[in-house]
């Protein structure tokens, strides 16, 4: 398990694993490298759904964060209220976002932020930035947080927040685990929503369908906006969510045969019993003037919990069929709105769809940058709307390296048309790649390394610092 992540692309076996009964444990352990004459590398491991060893250790320890988390452990998750604050969760690093959903949801709250998908930890998504289709709105899920405890790399536990301990906290969230294991987070909640109205809506023309979700995301009232691209080559049913009936799906292969490629602009209104009966005309206002494909408009009403889930049921078919632990050479970016059209012909066009290697869903959905504070350690281009582009490829373990191929073409045709995309979930070989990713960062999170990690201890998987 500690030698293998969701990518299946990278292997590599540490020397031992640490199950921690409690966080003093991770401590100690923390505490017995950094006072070692050589010191040994030490990852935590939350669930790990990486795709590239960035929860690994080579020679380390890994620390299987999950072992926190006993069997209905309340302690995990706790609700609590302050006036300063309004609702907030007490949430353990290990928590799953699925366990957070169900717990707050007792209280009749629940996070504003999320992924799209809930098998993944609060240590983890922080360790990134935890987006979705509500980040335009709420900001990523590390915009959402109050306060952490955090072991640093010198065996030191710090309580840190934007008044305590700041430079700790920014430097932590979307940090990639270099500067310490957030072994508690406390994060944002609000009144739940109970059901939601959830549309999509097909488009051939790129242009207008980044045109009604930039509209989408810039007026009141979508609580979540988000888009993919079906070509010939694809289902428009996937993993990620099956949302066509088959009448509808043998319409849309008919308008794919035509055009190629067609794009799905994916919408949700959130509604409860105070607006059950206002909902649906609220919706046609925020639809009025959008130019999808005439009739190509699908609309569902689901339950708050089964949209926020929607991936689990594609999930668990996968897994029936022995095709969830397969590799996944994944390419996540953040592309600037000024480059989205020549992204759109110069990748999904001419590389995606000519050369017939999809094989996954492919993400594209704008976002307001205004929600991400830069003195966080994640890295954004510096425009201020941004698309996230998700290629979730799913390979043979024959034939992945073709994908990754496919990807390192994406990368280089982003350098030469000058689009300075930056990678989510970011995988570098060199020093040289890291320090351009970081930029105007880079002298600041190097800084913050030597001041809570000097010795290199934490994460070597995301081969920043480690020297193996
Ligand atoms: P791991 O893979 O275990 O760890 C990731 C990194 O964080 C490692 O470097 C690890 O050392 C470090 N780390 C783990 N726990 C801690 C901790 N407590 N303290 C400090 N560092 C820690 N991301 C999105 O933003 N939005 C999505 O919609 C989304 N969907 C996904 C769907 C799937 C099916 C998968 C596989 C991934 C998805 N991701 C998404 C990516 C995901 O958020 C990251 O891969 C995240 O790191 C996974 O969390 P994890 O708990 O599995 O972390």
């Amino acid at each position: 398990m500690a030698s293998s992540d969701f990518g299946n692309l990278v292997q590599l076996i540490p020397a031992a694993v640490l199950h921690p009964s409690s966080v003093t444990d991770i401590l100690d352990l923390i505490s017995f490298s950094y006072k070692c004459s050589a010191p040994f590398s030490i990852a935590a491991r939350g669930h790990g759904h990486s795709v590239r060893g960035q929860a690994m250790a080579h020679n380390g320890v890994v620390v299987d964060m999950t072992s926190l988390n006993t069997d209905n452990d309340k302690n995990g998750i706790r609700v609590s209220w302050s006036p300063s604050l309004g609702f907030y969760a007490d949430v353990g690093g290990e928590q799953l976002w699925i366990d957070v959903l169900h717990t707050t949801l007792e209280h009749g709250l629940a996070p504003i932020s999320w992924t799209d998908y809930l098998y993944l930890t609060v240590g983890g998504t922080l360790s990134n930035a935890g987006i979705s289709g509500q980040s335009f709105r709420q900001g990523p899920q590390i915009s959402n947080v109050h306060e952490m405890d955090v072991i640093t790399g010198k065996g030191e536990l710090l309580t840190c927040s934007k008044h305590s301990n700041s430079e700790l906290f920014y430097a932590v969230l979307g940090g990639l685990g270099q500067f310490g294991i957030i072994t508690r987070a406390r994060i944002v909640l609000d009144k739940a929503p109970k059901r939601v109205k959830w549309v999509r809506m097909l488009y051939h023309d790129f242009s207008a369908f980044t045109r009604d979700q930039e509209h989408l995301i810039s007026v009141d009232g979508m609580d979540y906006v988000e888009g993919s691209l079906t070509t010939n080559h694809s289902p428009p049913n996937n993993w990620r969510s099956s949302f066509f009936s088959l009448h509808d799906q043998s319409r849309i292969s008919s308008i794919l045969n035509k055009h190629g490629i067609i794009y799905c602009l994916e919408a949700v209104k959130y509604y409860d019993d105070d607006t059950i009966l206002t909902v649906d005309e609220e919706l046609q206002v925020l639809l009025e003037g959008l130019s999808f494909i005439p009739g190509f408009i699908f609309k569902k009403d689901a339950s708050l919990v089964d949209f926020l889930n929607r991936v689990r049921s594609g999930e668990l078919s996968l897994q029936s069929k022995g095709l969830w632990d397969v590799p996944h050479p994944w390419l996540n970016l953040f592309v600037p709105k000024s480059g989205i059209m020549d992204f759109n012909a110069g990748v999904f066009v001419d590389i995606v769809h000519k050369r017939n290697k999809t094989s996954g869903p492919i993400l594209v959905y704008p976002t307001n940058r205004n929600k991400w504070d830069d003195r966080m350690s994640a890295v954004t281009p510096a425009e201020d709307t941004m698309y996230t582009v998700g290629l979730l490829h799913s390979g043979g373990f024959d034939d992945w390296e073709a994908l990754d191929d496919q990807n390192k073409e994406i990368l280089e045709f982003c350098d030469k048309a000058g689009i300075e995309a930056k990678q989510y979930l970011p995988h570098y070989r060199t020093r040289e790649e890291w320090i351009h990713h970081f930029g105007k960062k880079w002298s600041h999170f190097q800084e913050m390394k030597a001041k809570f990690d000097p010795k290199f201890i934490l994460s070597p998987g995301q081969r920043i610092f480690y020297k193996d």
